[in-house]
């Protein structure tokens, strides 16, 4: 059984070019779309993350400015940054940037993420708004899942698609994106017993639990589609999924890479929301 490979990069490419073209046209009447990422920890795959955030948005002509306030701030230091950056109007877009330090409360932080900048979905208005399929943005790594997905043609509608993980910000948005596109959406976590109960008939398997090798060959069958959203970083220091890739690569359908698979086309989406939500503010600013 050959296993075909998803890659990320050709959509991810497909999304920095529309970007560009965006900030192009919003620069024809003066605006530059601009996204700060707020950060308090000293974690090298963090520092890591946000620069490849940089990166790209210098590659696309977006500006992005990083706050990085120290390993040891606090929560009201916290909360004044991102409230100041919710009622600057030369920012268009807020990412918070976990894990935070010991102690301060990202479930309270994150609320003060104005909505119409919160480009990563991390505030609970905007998975509220989700579930009742209201405008909003949806976290960019569960965007991506379905972005690649449709990407390479894989029929949701009347599948069955298993979702592993069930955080606020991956799992939860993930299964309602995919309710949304008519999948029958099974979530499973720590509790919810072995996987391969729930993965070896399911058309679509989607991990996003943070533990490497989780899902292995006997977990999946050769019509199951594979995306591997985790990224854990091993003692040498590489990068792997949750997907123990040795085996289900000859078992499964179809896999997405790590790297190169998800988290690839979630930059060039934290950057396509920035620039959408620049172009929503120039339309209807919020009032003075
Ligand atoms: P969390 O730790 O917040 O959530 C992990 C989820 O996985 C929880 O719901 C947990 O269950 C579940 N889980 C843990 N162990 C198991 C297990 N043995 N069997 C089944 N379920 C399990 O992580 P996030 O959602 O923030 O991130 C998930 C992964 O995705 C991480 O590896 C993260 O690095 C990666 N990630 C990748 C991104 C990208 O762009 N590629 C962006 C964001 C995250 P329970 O709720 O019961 O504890």
């Amino acid at each position: 059984m050959s296993t075909t490979l998803l890659s990320g990069k050709p959509l991810a490419a497909l999304f920095q070019q529309e970007v560009q073209e965006q900030v192009r046209s919003l620069g024809v009447d003066g605006v530059r779309p601009v996204v700060a990422v707020v950060m308090a920890t000293a974690d090298e795959s963090t520092h890591w993350y946000v620069r490849s955030i940089e990166r790209a948005a210098e590659r696309t002509g977006v500006g992005c400015r990083i706050i990085d306030l120290g390993h040891d701030a606090t929560e009201p230091v916290l909360a004044g940054v991102l409230r100041d950056l919710s009622a600057e109007p030369s920012v268009n877009g807020i990412i918070l940037q976990t894990p935070l330090p010991p102690g301060v409360r990202t479930d309270s932080l994150v609320g003060l993420i104005a909505p119409e900048k919160d480009i990563d979905g991390a505030n609970p208005l905007s998975l509220g708004r989700l579930a009742v399929g209201q405008p909003a943005f949806a976290p960019a790594t569960a965007r991506s899942v379905v972005e690649i997905l449709e990407h390479y043609r894989i029929p949701l509608a009347g599948k069955g698609v298993v979702v592993v993980g069930r955080s606020a910000i991956v799992g939860k948005p993930l299964s309602l994106l995919l309710l949304a596109r008519d999948a029958a959406v099974t979530v499973c976590h720590s509790r919810s017993g072995p996987l391969a109960r729930y993965t070896k008939d399911a058309d679509v398997v989607v991990v996003a639990a943070g533990r490497a090798g989780l899902l292995g060959g006997s977990d999946v069958s050769s019509r199951t589609v594979v995306v591997d959203v985790g990224t854990n970083v091993l003692p040498d220091g590489s990068l792997v999924g949750d997907v123990d890739e040795a085996t289900v690569t000859g078992t499964a359908a179809a896999l997405t890479p790590v790297p190169g698979g998800v988290g690839s086309v979630t930059t060039a989406l934290l950057l396509l929301h920035t620039v959408e939500a620049a172009r929503r503010q120039r339309s209807s600013p919020p009032p003075a």
